[in-house]
């Protein structure tokens, strides 16, 4: 008999996992289909910032809803996040200034903490940064990053223990509708049923979709990510930065280390076959991103490089994701297409989505803004600044 469902999430990474968590607490029967393991995507790997830089109200609400989540993590969801309340610098070239103060005016107003600092300050947070460059900065004394492989874990974890399924090794080959709704999947493990399914599918969100016969315009791009062991005199955590001068973030990793990584839209590029990514760093990215991260904090000349790693974003037209009940009435969600800055929203995405496919009439968090036709229509989502991955 086949297996039926009240939902059936496609994708075990942050969005599919929050997602379960928020719907299993609804007491409703939910089935997770993952093709590989728990976080085995673009989440597992990510650099996890947790930063409320955003220039739309909704999504700095949904960064400080998230943040909130975070920082409660073990008493709100259970198990551990790896939250370190670090710190978030973004640091603009001058051109950018009027862009970071308008972000900065409506991050305030929604209640994010952000301060405005002058080079002298920041050198005072952190001593050897290079700010000779630099006007003004805007920090986040809140944010921080996250372990992205626990977080998500622990999001598993919570679903399961109210009752939500994972079904790992566990592609999903066919969506199924009966008329206009949809009524479930086939898998290599046999059908499964449900009147909602979520495609959370991330990198192969649109591969995904063509299953439903949707286009989704979601590209899948290898994104990578070097780390560095800070030299001797300089092993204390930094905050983490975002420097737009040089297109880079850096923040501090466990044992010492710094992980460091790109803010360039040439990123973008570098469209793959999700299924064929060279997961392997390459030594060209590790010396240019090495280049950049010296070139903000100079002690870093003396460091180590202690690898690195590939995986995989998946891109909207506008950097900002699709969560969409596609075609409407259908019981067919999409919850994908986060380019780069998802993670940090994981926790609102969920609940978001969540209230979507419920049905609830007055969310903490309107999805219209991600509504998939604002692309047919030409209405994309636009940010402050020229780099779209910042949101
Ligand atoms: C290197 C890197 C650094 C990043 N840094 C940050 C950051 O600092 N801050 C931040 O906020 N965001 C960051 N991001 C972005 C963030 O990590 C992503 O937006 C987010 O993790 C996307 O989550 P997801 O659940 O949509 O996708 P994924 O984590 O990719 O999950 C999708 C899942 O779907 C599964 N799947 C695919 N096809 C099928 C199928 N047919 N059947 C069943 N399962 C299927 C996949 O195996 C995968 O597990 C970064 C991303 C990367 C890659």
């Amino acid at each position: 008999m086949t297996p039926t469902f009240d939902v059936i999430v496609i994708g075990a990474g942050i969005m599919g996992c929050s997602t379960a968590w928020q719907l299993a607490q609804r007491q409703l029967k939910v089935a997770v289909l993952e093709k590989e393991f728990v976080a085995s995507g673009g989440s597992g790997k990510s650099s996890a910032i947790i930063r409320q830089h955003y220039s739309n109200e909704l999504t700095a609400r949904m960064a400080l809803y998230s943040l909130r989540v975070f920082q409660d993590f073990e008493q709100q969801i259970g198990g551990e996040s790896g939250f370190t309340t670090a710190g978030f610098l973004v640091a603009v070239a001058a051109g950018d200034r009027a862009g970071l103060e308008a972000n900065m005016a409506l991050q305030r107003r929604v209640g994010i903490r952000t301060e405005l600092l002058t080079p002298e300050a920041i050198l005072e947070l952190m001593p050897g940064l290079f700010v000779d460059d630099l006007v003004v900065a805007a920090y986040e004394p809140e944010s921080g990053y996250a372990d992205p492989y626990l977080t998500v874990n622990a999001y598993a974890q919570a679903a399961r223990r109210l009752g939500a399924r994972f079904f790992q090794q566990t592609p999903v080959t066919a969506i199924r509708f009966d008329g206009d709704r949809v009524v479930g999947v086939d898998t290599p493990q046999g059908a499964f049923a449900a009147p909602i399914v979520i495609n959370a599918t991330g990198a192969w969100s649109a591969q995904v979709a063509q299953l439903a016969g949707i286009p989704l315009p979601v590209d899948a791009c290898r994104v990578q990510v070097a780390l560095f062991r800070r030299p001797p005199g300089h092993e204390a955590p930094h905050p983490v930065i975002g420097d737009f001068i040089h297109a880079s973030y850096f923040r501090p990793e466990t044992g010492g280390l710094t992980l460091a990584g790109l803010i360039d839209p040439t990123e973008a590029e570098a469209l793959v076959d999700p299924d064929a990514v060279d997961e392997q760093v390459d030594t060209a990215f590790i010396l240019d991103v090495g280049e950049r991260l010296i070139a903000r904090y100079p002690a870093m000349e003396a460091s180590q490089s202690t690898g690195g790693y590939a995986s995989l974003y998946a891109i909207t037209p506008d950097w900002h994701p699709i969560i969409d009940e596609v075609p409407a009435g259908s019981g067919h969600f999409i919850c994908a297409g986060f380019s780069g800055h998802g993670f940090k929203l994981g926790p609102a995405v969920g609940l978001m989505m969540a209230d979507l496919a419920t049905g609830v009439t007055d969310p903490l968090f309107e999805s219209q803004l991600f509504r998939l036709d604002r692309f047919a229509k030409g209405l994309p989502i636009r940010g402050q600044y020229e780099y779209s991955i910042v949101g």
